[in-house]
């Protein structure tokens, strides 16, 4: 018989009970097997200017910027373009119109960091306001608003350029 604490007793039946109650769920070890064969995966090999990883915001920028640029680019993405990673939660584009705008550019930036109870970086809040009139202008003249489907959204732009694309692909 082992000689064990109280403690240890109570971290060891806890321990016990959560295996069982994962196993009672069909969440023990050995069911999640992976259906993909790392042998039988096939090599490729392709040439680009420019290779962009990642089909969101950055990524359609990146890949239509250095296309508009005189470059041959291509974009992989382990999502559909537009359909994975922070992206689809940008469905209310920030943008600041100097313009339009009731506020100065320093009274916007103050406004957001109170409303955001100063959890925002200032800076970042600062070059959003810089730059997303014109960023959002670039969107527009794109066809991005063309559709509310935002795999649409996202493929028009890179579609219109004939950019490669390889989706579902993680790199
Ligand atoms: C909850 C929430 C709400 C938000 N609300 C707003 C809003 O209202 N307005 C606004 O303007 N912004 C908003 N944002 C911010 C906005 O979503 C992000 O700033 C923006 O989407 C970032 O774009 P990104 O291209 O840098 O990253 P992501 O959108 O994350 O794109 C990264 C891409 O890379 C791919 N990827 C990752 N790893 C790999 C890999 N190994 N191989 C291949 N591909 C890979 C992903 O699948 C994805 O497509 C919000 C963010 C969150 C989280």
């Amino acid at each position: 018989m082992q000689n064990i604490s109280r403690r240890q007793f109570i971290e060891r039946a806890a321990a016990t009970a959560g295996f069982a109650a994962l196993a009672s769920m069909g969440m023990g070890w050995g069911t999640n097997k992976p259906s993909v064969q790392s042998k039988e995966m096939q090599q490729q090999k392709m040439k680009t200017d420019v290779l962009v990883i990642g089909g969101g915001m950055a990524g359609l920028f990146a890949a239509v910027k250095a296309h508009d640029s005189g470059a041959k680019v291509m974009l992989v993405s382990k999502g559909r373009l537009g359909s994975s990673g922070s992206t689809p939660f940008a469905k209310g584009l920030f943008e600041f119109d100097p313009a339009t705008s009731k506020y100065s550019l320093d009274e916007f930036v103050e406004a957001v960091g109170r409303s955001a109870l100063g959890t925002n970086n200032p800076v970042y809040t600062r070059q959003m306001a810089e730059h997303s009139k014109d960023r959002i202008d670039e969107l527009r003249e794109w066809g991005f608003f063309d559709s509310a489907i935002y795999h649409k959204s996202f493929s028009k732009p890179i579609n219109d350029r004939k950019i490669s694309v390889y989706s579902n692909s993680f790199n």
